[in-house]
């Protein structure tokens, strides 16, 4: 996972806040023995806690869970996370907690029976033409584009790797939906000035607007030239 904030920053964070956070728990709230952790007024209960930095300007937020874990059993390594066993959404009681990849989470939810893999499973036709319907005329979003550049890629959460092989396999040429090679731009390029647009619309397999363009450098922008 690629780190927003270095860790220094959060390590003196997470100093900062002990104190603070000794001084807000409720112990032993009820008969199976979990912890709260009111907010900072008193007033409620949060499962979250806060640190300020540069005059409150800049916030970090810790999972009160992971830090009562981390509290009383020492640090956890990054790829660790922690669970709650006991079905309080507000409980911190540390003995109350486990901890474990999330990867061996999801193989126990499975084995308990609690999750099942729809290995296979279908929409019924019905179903697929009403999504086709909801989905047409729709452009997916910059952020839908780039998820699924990361599954054709099969690249997760590094969007400088993707841009830079999206460069290599994804432009010009190479890309599916190309009509034009990057021999017959250049010659476009060359006519600038010479031949109409609407002309050369008939010798090439693109639109007048499109051979505009090639000439402004709005597309192609990667052959020099
Ligand atoms: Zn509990």
């Amino acid at each position: 996972m690629k780190r927003l904030l270095p860790k220094t920053l959060v390590d003196k964070a997470k100093t900062d806040l002990r104190d603070v956070f000794i001084s807000r728990i409720i112990k032993n709230t009820d008969e199976k023995g979990c912890w709260h952790l009111k907010s900072a007024d008193g007033s409620k209960l949060v499962d979250f806690l806060c640190h300020f930095r540069e005059r409150g300007t800049k916030k970090i937020f810790f999972k009160a869970k992971r830090f009562s874990f981390e509290y009383f059993n020492g640090d956890l390594a990054e790829n660790f996370v922690v669970y709650s066993s006991c079905d309080d959404k507000y409980c911190i009681n540390p003995d109350h907690h486990y901890t474990s990849t999330s990867k061996d989470y999801l193989k126990k939810l499975v084995q308990e029976g609690k999750l099942k893999y729809r290995s296979g499973f279908k929409h019924s036709p019905e179903t697929i033409i009403k999504m086709s319907k909801t989905h047409s005329g729709k452009k997916p979003s910059e952020q839908t584009r780039l998820k699924m550049r990361y599954a054709k890629l099969g690249i997760k959460r590094d969007p400088e790797l993707v841009a830079r092989v999206a460069e290599q396999y994804f432009r010009g040429e190479k890309n599916a939906c190309a009509k034009l090679t990057e021999k017959q731009v250049l010659e476009i390029r060359s006519l600038k000035n010479i031949i109409s647009s609407h002309e050369l619309e008939k010798r090439y397999p693109v639109t007048h607007s499109h051979i505009r363009s090639i000439w402004g450098r709005n597309c192609w922008k990667h052959l020099a030239h």
